[in-house]
């Protein structure tokens, strides 16, 4: 049994803050931490990876690998999985003030206007947030005129969905929903291996005395218009409600949530309650690897220790060991 362990990369940003050490333990490089990317081989933060095993006498594999360089040279690892760069990249946030109100472009719009980059499909699952917080999702437009009319007035109170957010809620964001993350949430991302935003509004910051760049024009070319999901907030609950269901209960109370499908990942949520086997966790020959993230708890796989903040890939081919112990957990695969 070998995990891929993941040396998460902790990025400074203007609305971060210190809960990244506060609540996971992190070395953090100052108090405005705002993005740990804990599973990544994107360029921006590429994360060293150990290979843990449960063997003591051989000790851990010291630090020798980046995640590109294992994705490039042992694709057997990822069960040979077709692509040029590791298609997943696994996120926590600390926001502890809003995030700019920003778009992605999907694969085919970055590809040809982003030097060939992904698009970014993204999803957050709530790991915490203040009372009373809000998100921002979608927007009320109703053609591409009335958007560009209300975006370049700056009436942006009027464009934007602001919806409560509380712990536990899960959000998919596709390409061309406008959104934000607004201050006092913490939350887990999945999301394509893209590192490509569209600012639409920043709230008129400073960042070194400047503000930061928007980027209107492409905004408006990739916002979707009207916004695919113009739900009221009951209607928001119930749409989430059908699309998340537990997949897999036993007997000991251990579960896995089903929360999101697309065409780029699924992503779960797992809950241990002292043993739940990786057999029992994956879907039949559906897998080539798996990305998991401890939110909570603490246990083991296969005898190798985990704690929440862990992060790691069991690769190909690991498939007979169980998770012990009590524990939630992220879980996805591409
Ligand atoms: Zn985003």
């Amino acid at each position: 049994m070998e995990l891929l362990w993941m040396e998460p990369v902790m990025k400074q940003m203007i609305w971060g803050g210190n809960r990244l050490r506060t609540e996971f333990g992190y070395e953090i490089p100052g108090e405005n931490t705002g993005e740990c990317w804990a599973i990544s081989a994107h360029p921006a933060g590429d994360c060293k990876v150990r290979i843990r095993n449960n063997r003591e006498q051989e000790g851990f594999t010291e630090l020798v690998y980046l995640l590109s360089e294992l994705w490039r040279d042992r694709r057997e690892l990822f069960g040979g999985m077709e692509g040029e760069v590791f298609p997943l990249l696994t996120k926590i946030i600390d926001a502890a003030e809003d995030l700019s109100i920003q778009v992605h472009p999907d694969n085919e719009y970055a590809k040809k206007h982003e030097n060939g980059a992904l698009g970014k499909t993204e999803c957050w699952y709530i790991l915490d947030c203040d009372p009373g917080t809000t998100i921002v999702i979608g927007h009320h437009a109703r053609t591409r005129e009335e958007l560009r009319e209300l975006v370049e007035a700056g009436r942006f109170s009027e464009l934007i969905r602001e919806i409560p957010v509380h712990p536990g809620d899960f959000f998919q964001i596709n390409p061309g929903c406008v959104h934000a993350i607004k201050g006092g949430t913490l939350l887990l991302e999945t999301q394509q291996s893209s590192d490509i935003t569209y600012r639409l509004y920043d709230y008129g910051r400073l960042q070194d005395g400047k503000p930061r760049e928007l980027h209107l024009e492409k905004s408006m070319d990739v916002i979707t218009c009207p916004a695919e999901n113009l739900l009221d907030e009951e209607e928001t609950v119930q749409a989430e409600e059908k699309r998340r269901h537990i997949r897999y209960q036993a007997e000991n109370g251990s579960f896995v949530e089903h929360l999101t499908v697309c065409p780029y990942f699924t992503v779960e949520r797992i809950g241990v309650k002292g043993k739940l086997s990786l057999e029992e966790i994956r879907e039949a020959g559906s897998v080539r690897f798996d990305i998991f993230s401890v939110i909570a708890g603490e246990g083991s796989l296969g005898g190798i220790a985990l704690k929440k903040g862990d992060h790691f890939i069991v690769p190909y081919g690991c498939g007979e060991e169980a998770f012990l112990g009590e524990m939630e957990l992220i879980h996805a695969t591409p």
